[in-house]
């Protein structure tokens, strides 16, 4: 039986341990029964720390005086896609701030040069125009990751000056049409967001039948408007992907970065109820700690594949064979 507004917002208020214990039980099964036991690896390439936009939550937003910023050339973003390759990870991702500088001529050379290496990249440098999705997709980009952070178009406005909802879903839509494998996601624990939303949330993932989903808790970074507010706590996170697991079946969720910033064990207990990806970093260790979204920032960096296999021989996982392209039939 199909999951209910009611029934998600109850189980994301529930305190009681049981019920809790049930559903994130529940949500296991679920991952095991519609994407078994392995667990795809993504290398994360951080490129750009430069960003347009001024998001109150993020710490590369353009008003934070505070932060380094950094570029990688073509050649720096090359070598660290030959690094992946190395270590045996079958897609890299390349993600960055909304950076003009990128996105041209030069970066889908790039492109085409990494996927040369026998990689399936994804790409999660913001909103672009129709046009550049289209460049981009043609160069070789297999899969676009895109937050619509919350389904609250008042919260979402507020969160993100300048930019609107329904902006945010038109680029889902293009990047579908384009024949993306389509990310997106959430995070929980917004100041001003509330249970209903959440589960507004799971159910807006199912809705647009995404091939991609990563949620993970709010962390106030100490140079933003948000510096002072509470964040979202693991159990908050943990039941949202449990729900967004259940509700929409076979689509590849990570245990976030983020989720393992809030708790050393987050990523392992998000991969016991529904997780199915992990994300090591594999930016330039001189870059990490730039690119600062929130403080703390954990990674899997110069060891990842050692550490990734730790992580899941704990858990009685291991590494998947292949590319770990969608499971969505569209
Ligand atoms: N600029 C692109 C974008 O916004 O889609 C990609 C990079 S952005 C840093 C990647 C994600 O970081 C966002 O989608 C957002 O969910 C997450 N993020 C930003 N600030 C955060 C914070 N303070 N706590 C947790 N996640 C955060
Ligand atoms: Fe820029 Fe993305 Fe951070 Fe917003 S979330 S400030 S778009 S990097």
């Amino acid at each position: 039986m199909a999951l209910t507004k009611k029934q998600a917002v109850a189980l994301l208020i529930a305190d009681d341990p049981r019920l809790i214990a049930g559903l994130l039980r529940q949500a296991d099964a679920a991952r095991k029964k519609f994407m078994g036991d392995a667990v795809h690896v993504r290398g994360v390439i951080e490129f750009s720390s430069y960003c347009r936009r001024n998001c109150l939550y993020c710490g590369l937003r353009c008003a934070n005086r505070h932060l380094r910023r950094y570029r990688m050339s073509s050649g720096e973003i090359y070598a660290a896609a030959r690094h992946a390759v190395a270590l045996g990870i079958k897609t890299v991702v390349l993600q960055s701030g909304e950076d003009s500088r990128y996105g041209g001529k030069e970066f889908c050379l790039l492109l085409e040069r990494i996927k040369k290496l026998g990689l399936a990249i994804t790409l999660s440098m913001g909103e672009l125009a129709y046009r550049r999705y289209n460049e981009l997709k043609s160069a070789g980009a297999d899969r676009y990751l895109l937050r619509f952070e919350t389904s609250d178009p008042a919260l979402y406005a507020h969160l993100r000056p300048g930019c609107r909802l329904k902006e945010r879903l038109r680029c889902l839509g293009w990047l579908d049409k384009l024949g993306y494998q389509v990310g997106s996601g959430a995070m929980v624990g917004l100041p001003g967001q509330t249970a209903g939303s959440i589960a507004d949330d799971v159910f807006l993932f199912k809705e647009l039948n995404l091939d991609m989903v990563g949620i993970g808790p709010f962390i106030p970074h100490p140079h933003t408007p948000l510096a002072k507010a509470a964040g979202g706590s693991l159990e908050l996170a943990l039941k949202t992907v449990a729900l967004t697991r259940i509700a929409t079946k076979n689509t590849h969720i990570p245990a976030t970065t983020a989720v393992g910033t809030i708790d050393s064990q987050g990523r392992q207990k998000a991969l016991r109820c529904g997780a199915n990806i992990l994300m090591p970093n594999l930016t330039p260790a001189k870059y990490q700690k730039l690119y600062e979204i929130y403080p703390d920032k954990i990674c899997i960096a110069a060891d990842a594949v050692d550490a990734t296999r730790r992580i899941l021989a704990s858990l009685g996982r291991s590494i998947a064979d292949g590319y770990g392209h969608s499971l969505k039939r569209k």
